[in-house]
């Protein structure tokens, strides 16, 4: 049996030419999920997305037979900041994600929370829970998926003691996830590489946060060490989490229904010896 027959395998798809064109790029992996920026993830707006655009993509979409897909929010939002220009902005920012995500039918919009930077965390995260609050309530099918910090800087989320501190604020439960990057949630520090290790940290993942709200992964091995809070995603493999790390998370039977995206350096070019390499340890 494929691999992507196994699991819910996909990956980060260019959406260049038109975001129509992104279902059959995925489809040529034989991948049944994807991710996809939605708009310029380096800019604030965007052209609306015309009706024939978000007709043709539906339609790729259900042609190649692709569930649970995911949006990246753009990377420019930070929901911590207590600068009131910046709030207004990364509100009419979530509402745009969320408005073309619903419109082309995505099921999930992922979203680095932010950085805690000139306020106090307490503080970052309780704005972080209150923008989610004003924008989940207009989203009538896409969800929210908070992704997992490494840890660089200021930013929140690579504990997932505060991931769950953003979800207890956070009225409609039921429209908001975690999406863990296994590469951010190495470097955080947390034992993903060993049996024992990984068995662990997803006990904690379940007392801490709750393993219904575990809705996706980003697949991706790093190039720097555990614990080392730097976000540098490398080849399935070749990197220092290493197939081995990588095994944990592909042959646990929880996730076989679960979207397992890769944000892997080649991207397209690469997810073919990711995909043999993900081949080699899936049981
Ligand atoms: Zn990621
Ligand atoms: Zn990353």
């Amino acid at each position: 049996m494929k691999v992507t027959e196994k699991i819910l395998l996909g990956g980060h798809i260019s959406t260049s030419g038109g975001i129509s064109n992104a279902p059959a790029r995925a489809a040529v992996f034989g991948f049944r999920t994807m991710q996809v920026f939605s708009k310029n993830q380096m800019q604030w707006n965007a052209k609306p997305l015309a009706d024939q655009e978000v007709t043709a993509f539906k339609s790729e979409y259900a042609r190649v037979g692709l569930r649970k897909t995911m949006s990246h929010a753009s990377y420019l939002l930070n929901l911590g900041s207590p600068n009131e220009e910046m709030r207004v902005k990364v509100i009419d920012a979530m509402h745009l994600e969320l408005s073309r995500a619903n419109a082309l039918g995505i099921d999930y919009v992922i979203l680095h929370p932010g950085s805690q930077k000139d306020t106090t965390e307490k503080a970052a995260i309780a704005q972080m829970s209150e923008i989610l609050n004003s924008t989940l309530s207009e989203s009538r099918f896409t969800k929210v998926l908070i992704e997992n910090a490494a840890g660089q800087g200021s930013a929140i989320g690579y504990q997932f003691r505060q991931l769950s501190e953003i979800i207890d604020g956070i009225s409609q439960k039921d429209m908001i996830g975690v999406c863990i990057d296994t590469c951010h949630v190495f470097a955080a520090g947390y034992d993903v590489k060993t049996p024992e290790g990984y068995a662990e940290t997803m006990d904690r993942f379940s007392s801490e946060v709750g393993m219904k709200y575990l809705l996706g992964f980003h697949l991706n091995d790093s190039k720097k060490e555990k614990g080392s809070r730097l976000d540098r995603h490398e080849q399935i493999g070749k990197g220092l989490l290493g197939i081995d790390g990588i095994k944990n998370f592909v042959n646990d039977k929880r996730f076989r229904d679960t979207p397992m995206v890769l944000e892997t350096p080649k991207g397209e070019e690469g997810y073919s010896e990711d995909i043999k390499a993900i081949e080699s340890v899936l049981r």
